[in-house]
């Protein structure tokens, strides 16, 4: 057996261990629904139902506490789960601006306003909007931080050109790495894309709670968070999970994504999060050669379908070799040159979130 294998056992152990309140052990009562060990950080989820959460509070320290005495964990996030149909979720909890005696306190309580970006489908843009729009904000001089929740393809590091491996602080919590002023979390600064690919829903959804609880995010004014794709469970445990001001949609102009992301607007309505407006991106092509303007995929779709769903507009950004080329080479366009053509236009939009917001 090797090393990583006696170090895994030990800390899976270590959990299943666990005392519960109501007697026996986590292992024994087969609530360990998701446990990953890779260079010494522990991502690990216990299935509960939500009307356990209160109750299980205590368990979840425990079991950070004891996974982080086993030799070889630097860092563990155990997370409690309700694994749920793929029947309509419940209406999320609205928390309470101050925590009430007794009760958890707020999660995130130093980010003014968490907004999740989000799309019906991948390769929209999703990701690149995300990096872009939250440099314009900083480029506003806003502190900004973004998660990373795509779990299926994360691809922030890429965009942000981000190396290394985040650090555990003082505390034993994840500090967010740094980029272009920017504070970043991602999923795949923790686990390769691999093990993240084979995650099943409470896994999913233990990993993006912790990163939106236990890493060190400090005081922030906009916490981005980049959605996976789609409307499943993953977009439901955010939009319940953290206090979301709201979501941006971001959707291409050709008709089938905008029925995509016309599924995202209902799933996000369905939860209570208010939507703050959409980005149509991919709008209309410059020619590098002749400046020309293309509305390859026809003109103002997300526009007219913003106007329809009474969604507000926040603006079209086109499809450049300028914006794909930065993304390839982890330099972002905003980042680089905020008063550039395609940098203003990202500015633009953050200053209509900012107001949406305000
Ligand atoms: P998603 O997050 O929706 O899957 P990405 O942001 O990863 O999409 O973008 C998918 C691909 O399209 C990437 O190669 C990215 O560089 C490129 N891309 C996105 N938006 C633009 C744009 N406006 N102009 C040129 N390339 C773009």
């Amino acid at each position: 057996m090797t090393d990583q294998q006696h170090r895994t056992d030990a800390a899976r152990a270590a959990l299943e261990a666990v005392p519960l309140p109501a007697g026996g052990t986590l292992g024994a009562s087969g609530r360990v629904s998701g446990f990953s060990f890779a260079q010494g950080r522990v991502i690990a989820s216990i299935t509960i139902a939500p009307e356990e959460a209160q109750a299980f509070a205590a368990v979840r320290e425990a079991a950070q506490a004891a996974l982080l005495a086993t030799p070889g964990v630097a860092a563990a996030l155990v997370a409690l789960t309700s694994e749920r149909s793929s029947a309509p979720a419940a209406p999320p909890p609205h928390p309470a601006p101050a925590a009430p005696a007794g009760k958890k306190p707020p999660v995130l309580p130093d980010v003014t306003h968490v907004v999740a970006v989000a799309s019906g489908k991948g390769g929209v843009g999703k990701s690149t909007t995300t990096v872009n729009l939250a440099l314009g904000l900083r480029a506003l001089g806003l502190k900004v931080g973004i998660l990373d929740a795509d779990i299926y393809g994360p691809s922030l590091p890429t965009l942000l050109g981000l190396r290394g491996q985040p650090k555990v602080g003082a505390d034993r919590k994840l500090a967010p790495m740094q980029a272009y002023g920017l504070k970043v979390m991602s999923i795949g600064l923790l686990v390769d894309e691999e093990t993240a690919m084979i995650w099943r829903g409470p896994m999913v959804m233990s990993a993006i709670t912790q990163m939106l609880a236990e890493v060190e995010w400090g005081r922030l004014d906009f916490l981005l968070v980049d959605m996976p794709p789609g409307t499943g469970d993953a977009q439901l445990a955010i939009a319940q999970g953290a206090r979301l001001s709201g979501a941006v949609i971001v959707s291409t102009p050709q008709d089938l994504s905008l029925i995509d992301a016309r599924r995202g607007v209902a799933m996000f309505r369905k939860v209570d999060v208010p939507i703050l407006g959409i980005v149509e991106n991919m709008s209309h092509f410059i020619c590098t050669d002749c400046g020309a303007r293309h509305a390859i995929f026809g003109e103002g779709g997300a526009e007219a379908e913003a106007k329809r769903i009474g969604a507000p507009f926040l603006g079209a950004v086109p499809l450049t070799m300028e914006l794909r080329r930065a993304s390839d080479l982890g330099q972002p366009v905003t980042a680089l040159d905020p008063d550039g053509v395609t940098g203003r236009i990202f500015v633009e939009i953050a200053g209509r979130l900012r107001e949406r917001l305000s």
